[in-house]
């Protein structure tokens, strides 16, 4: 049986936005010792823009459309971003054979020609050698059959509340902190650096941060707990890998919301430290 209390805590955390899925979860939550963070949507907004258009080849509207058009089908933050600058209808009629390639990007035919949108993996993967880039940014290369035709750079922002997020679970008593990313890894040093956080890793496919959580798992005390928090975009499977999932309820998607243990509904990270000092008071009350 739960104790009474604990519908208490549960009770106050939902009225700060904090949906704590069952008791049992509180009480890990006071005894977690690693936190880790995926990047994008999470510590950062996950609203990209356009600062920068770099061609190769074909003008700086045309490498946007083309870029935009081969990426009209996804809802990734990278695509919804590249969509809004183009700022055009887009005429379905001239996209077909749609590839979403997770943490990698995109392919698609454009106006019957291989349109590629994405990283440097991508771009490895399909054998297309980029020049030089301006690393300010997410960099988006794009291909156009087989062949580079430039890049475009976004940027992301980090929400206002994410160094308190990393600097209060330390005060609540967090060992380590840590971040996973399919970013490069100089943009992952740099928020990490930013942020306080303790460690990063960077250009990680979904999957990867899966054996990095094992990894992290082996790592931490026998009774100390790991919490993973991410947006959900493409994160599901380490969310439910973790002894502690926590989604973003705003801008998460639905299945992130169902493998989540505990959802933030303002999807504010600081949000996080709240339900620990949440936990930890609940856990007095009933140890
Ligand atoms: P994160 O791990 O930071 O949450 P993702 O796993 O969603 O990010 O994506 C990792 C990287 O893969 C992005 O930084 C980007 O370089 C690339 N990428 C993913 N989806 C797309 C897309 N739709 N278009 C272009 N690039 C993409
Ligand atoms: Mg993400």
């Amino acid at each position: 049986s739960v104790p009474l209390s604990f519908f208490g805590g549960i009770g106050g955390a939902s009225r700060d936005g904090i949906l704590v899925k069952g008791g049992n979860f509180l009480e890990i939550l006071s005894d977690t010792e690693i936190v880790v963070f995926d990047k994008t949507g999470t510590l950062t907004k996950g609203v990209f823009n356009v600062t920068a258009i770099h061609p190769d080849r074909y003008s700086e509207g045309e490498l946007l459309e083309l870029a935009a058009l081969a990426e009209s089908y996804s809802d990734h933050p990278i695509s919804r971003s590249l969509k809004d600058a183009y700022g055009m209808e887009i005429d379905a009629a001239r996209v077909s054979d749609v590839e979403e390639l997770s943490g990698r990007g995109v392919k698609a035919q454009v106006d019957g020609r291989l349109v590629c949108a994405g990283n440097d993996k991508l771009m490895e993967e399909i054998g297309v050698t980029w020049h030089p880039c301006h690393r300010v940014g997410t960099t988006v290369h794009v291909a156009v059959n087989g062949e580079y035709a430039g890049h475009i750079v976004i940027s992301d922002e980090l929400k206002p509340d994410a160094a308190e997020a990393v600097a209060s679970l330390k005060r609540a008593g967090v060992r380590k902190t840590v971040m996973l990313t399919g970013d490069a890894k100089a943009v992952g040093e740099s928020v990490a650096k930013e942020l306080g956080i303790d460690e990063v890793h960077a250009g990680l496919l979904p999957g990867d941060k899966v054996d990095r959580v094992e990894a992290l798992l082996r790592e931490k005390s026998e009774r100390g707990k790991l919490a993973f928090v991410g947006d959900g975009i493409n994160d599901a499977p380490v969310l439910s890998r973790a002894d502690i999932g926590i989604a973003m309820g705003a801008l998460g998607s639905d299945a992130a919301i169902e493998a989540a243990d505990i959802v933030l509904m303002d999807d504010k990270p600081s949000k996080l430290a709240e339900a620990m000092k949440i936990s930890k008071r609940t856990l007095r009350i009933v140890r």
